[in-house]
């Protein structure tokens, strides 16, 4: 059910030392460490599977800046331009391109809330268009209905999941910097209160600043070192259709279905924010949290099964370092797509736009999504253990913001100053009551 990426060959010796360590080979680890290590820091990264097999392969491919979150949303146009740049600067492929994102509706409130962000994000410098009905119907006509109204947004784009962070992380070894897959870490190596050391199934490694990016994993890694990082996990899914001949929109979204087009020309559909929650122990310790977030999306979120349980990677259970750990056991998480789910994408694409049924089902894969309680990432270093920089809860939006979530990183590893305010980020804001806005989209 694994969605298509590349494949990439890696180092298999460890280093002894490196200047910092990077754990987990998604869009955010990987960029990470590329952008350490064009400063000129020794790095390597662990991943517990293969690069890009989790979230960062499973997306719709989507940089957006359109309906951004305002804390997001500096992170999301700075990303963009580096999506642009990384191709200028190491010739590697992520399938980047600046095609413009497109949305449709027949809902007044829906398009009300659009203009409304479309003139929030004139005071960013953004340019985003309202179409009116008739634009709306000319742009969409490949769906053969008229429409009230819609949304193009010219400056932003789509990369392609199966080749993002693959591309990345060849630049990353081409700087130097080493990439270790199959290799879990196990935990950490302390010396007087902080990081000296990441300990992996394969050997440790001496370093004094950690990354941790290890996406739905982050919680139960960080329980292991005393530290609280609310997480829920919602398992989201995916349907990929072979190429048509008819050539229908790079990006759609409407509140029924969205449709993306890969660069080889199949299309992934999904339905926008639909998700399920698999009932797992940590889900339970940090329900009160996610209330708010629960609440504000119920009509797209339902319970789900055991798919959770089976895959550990919401236990609350404490590993050892000298023995195999759950993530040694689920070397990548590959839930299973919601047949329900599947079904209904699949038959809301074809009555929307019709030329897909040429395509049929190709394929169709789920992944979990780490959600923070507000909806926006955890990045910084972790104030209870100097050297650990905790880079996780991506909340269903980080591969758009991956490259900037990586250069932000850097900049606070570096002591450089940030590319944007990294406040709103801060992990050590879910101390405090987390009862505060939830992001919007
Ligand atoms: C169906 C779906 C659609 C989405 N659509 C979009 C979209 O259009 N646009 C967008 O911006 N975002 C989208 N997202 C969200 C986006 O994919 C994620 O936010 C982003 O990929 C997160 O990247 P990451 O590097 O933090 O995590 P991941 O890609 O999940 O990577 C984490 C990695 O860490 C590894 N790891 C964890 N613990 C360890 C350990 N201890 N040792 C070694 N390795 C470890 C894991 O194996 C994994 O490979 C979507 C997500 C899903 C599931």
């Amino acid at each position: 059910m694994s969605a298509p990426i590349l494949r990439i060959a890696s180092d298999v010796k460890l280093p002894e030392r490196a200047d910092a360590v990077v754990i987990g080979g998604g869009i955010v680890g990987v960029s990470t460490a590329y952008f350490l290590a064009k400063r000129g820091f020794s790095v390597a990264l662990v991943e517990k599977g293969y690069v890009g097999g989790e979230q960062s392969s499973r997306n719709w491919g989507w940089c957006r800046q359109q309906n951004r979150d305002a804390r997001e949303l500096p992170m999301a146009t700075k990303s963009l331009e580096l999506w642009e740049q990384f191709a200028a600067d190491t010739g590697e492929d992520t399938g980047f391109r600046r095609c413009g994102l497109f949305y449709l509706s027949n809902d007044e409130a829906e398009l009300s809330r659009w203009a409304a962000w479309r003139d929030f994000a004139k005071t960013a410098g953004i340019t985003t268009h309202m179409l009116s009905g008739a634009e709306a119907t000319e742009r969409g006509r490949a769906t053969g209905r008229s429409w009230k109204g819609g949304v193009f947004s010219p400056s932003d784009g789509t990369a392609d999941p199966g080749k993002a962070a693959p591309a990345v992380a060849a630049a990353l070894m081409k700087l130097g910097g080493s990439v270790h897959q199959q290799c879990a870490a196990r935990g950490l190596e302390l010396e007087g209160g902080r990081v000296s050391g990441v300990v992996t199934e394969a050997g440790t490694i001496k370093t004094r600043i950690v990354v941790y990016a290890g996406g739905a994993w982050a919680s139960s890694f960080c329980r292991q070192l005393g530290i609280r990082f609310p997480v829920a996990t919602v398992r989201q899914s995916i349907v990929r259709v072979a190429s048509v001949p008819q050539r229908l929109p790079d990006t759609l979204h409407t509140t029924g279905v969205s449709l993306t087009r890969r660069s080889d020309g199949s299309y992934t559909l999904a339905i926008s924010g639909r998700g399920r929650v698999d009932p797992t122990p940590q889900l339970l310790r940090f329900a009160p949290q996610f209330v708010p977030m629960f609440a504000k999306r119920w009509r797209n979120v339902f319970p789900g099964g055991l798919e959770g349980l089976r895959s550990g990677h919401e236990s609350l259970a404490r590993w050892r370092l000298d023995a195999p750990t759950p993530m040694e056991r689920v070397r990548v998480l590959d839930p299973r797509p919601d047949a329900a789910a599947v079904k209904q994408t699949y038959r809301r694409a074809i009555d929307l736009l019709p030329a897909l049924a040429e395509g049929g089902i190709a394929n169709a894969w789920a992944g979990y999504v780490d959600s923070t309680p507000d909806g926006v990432p955890a990045i910084g270093e972790v104030q209870q253990l100097p050297g650990f920089v905790l880079a996780s809860g991506f909340s269903g939006h980080g591969f758009g913001i991956g490259p900037g979530a990586g250069h932000l990183i850097a900049d606070l590893v570096t002591g450089a100053p940030p590319l944007f305010d990294p406040a709103p980020f801060r992990p050590e804001r879910f101390k405090q009551s987390a009862w505060g806005k939830v992001a919007d989209f």
